[in-house]
C-alpha cells in the first residue's frame, strides 16, 4: 500500500474511535482530503485507496488537477471564494464551504441558476469575529437565514468554521461545541434544518467528531505538511 493509502487508512481508524468514544454512527461523519499544493499522482494514490472527495482552496490550482483525475470524484471548495471566480468554482467542484456572506451567497445562487446547476453549500462561521478572516457573524446569522434559504439553486447543508489555531486539540472543544450549539439553534428557530458541520483538521479532527462534525477536513495528516501555507 503506498504511504497515503497507510496514512487514510490510519485516518478513517481513528475516526471511526472518535465515533465509538462519543457513541455517534461511524457512518455519520465522512473525511474530505484536502489536497491543496499535492499533485494529482499522489491525489491518484488516495483515489486508489478508495478516499473519493477531495477539498482544494485555489480554483486556478485545482482547476487542472480536476480535469486529470477521475470524474467520480467529488470536490469541494474550501478557500476564500471571489466573486470573478464563482463561474469557474462551479463548474469543477459540487459543493463550496466557504460561502462567507449573504452577497457572496446570492452570486453563487445566480450563478448556479444559469448554470442549471443545484450546489451543497455550507455557510462559514466566524466564530471568534476575528478581523483576517471572513465568515458570517454568530451574532447576525439569524437575520440573515430567510434570505438565504430562499435562494432556490444553493442546497444549504449546514455550517463550516475554521476556529483560531491552538496547539492543543482539547483547547479547539470549545469553538466545535460553539459551532454545533449555534447550528442548533438556527435550526429551532427558522425552518432549514443545517444537518451538516464541516469542521476539524488534521489536528484536531477527533475532537471534532466527539462534538459532532459530520465531515472533516484533513490535508497534512494524509498528504504530509505542505512546504507553503495555503
Ligand atoms: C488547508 C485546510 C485544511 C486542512 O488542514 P490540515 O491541517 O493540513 O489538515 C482544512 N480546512 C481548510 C479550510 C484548509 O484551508
Amino acid at each position: 500500500m503506498s504511504l497515503v493509502g497507510e496514512n487514510l487508512a490510519a485516518i478513517r481508524g481513528r475516526m471511526a474511535q472518535a465515533c465509538a468514544r462519543s457513541g455517534r454512527d461511524p457512518g455519520s461523519v465522512r473525511l474530505l482530503a484536502v489536497s491543496k499544493s499535492v499533485a494529482a499522482p499522489v491525489i491518484h494514490e488516495a483515489w486508489e485507496s478508495g478516499q473519493r472527495e477531495f477539498g482544494e482552496s485555489r480554483q486556478q490550482e485545482a482547476s487542472p488537477k480536476v480535469a486529470e483525475l477521475p470524474d467520480a470524484i467529488r470536490w469541494h471548495f474550501i478557500g476564500k471564494l471571489q466573486r470573478n471566480k464563482v463561474r469557474k468554482v462551479l463548474a469543477d467542484f459540487q459543493v463550496i464551504h466557504s460561502i462567507d456572506s449573504l452577497r457572496l451567497a446570492e452570486q453563487v445562487d445566480r450563478v448556479a441558476g444559469e448554470l442549471e446547476l443545484r450546489p451543497e453549500v455550507y455557510l462559514e462561521v466566524n466564530l471568534a469575529g476575528e478581523q483576517s478572516k471572513g465568515g458570517f457573524r454568530s451574532e447576525s446569522l439569524g437575520c440573515e437565514m430567510p434570505a438565504l434559504a430562499s435562494l432556490e439553486s444553493l442546497r444549504i447543508e449546514g455550517l463550516m468554521a475554521i476556529p483560531p489555531d491552538e496547539d492543543d486539540p482539547e483547547a479547539m472543544r470549545p469553538w466545535f461545541v460553539r459551532l454545533r450549539e449555534l447550528r442548533d439553534e438556527l435550526a429551532a428557530a427558522t425552518d432549514v434544518s443545517l444537518p451538516g458541520l464541516s469542521m476539524g483538521m488534521s489536528g484536531d479532527f477527533e475532537v471534532a467528531i466527539e462534538e459532532g462534525a459530520t465531515l472533516v477536513r484533513v490535508g497534512s495528516a494524509i498528504f504530509g505538511e505542505r512546504s507553503v501555507v495555503g
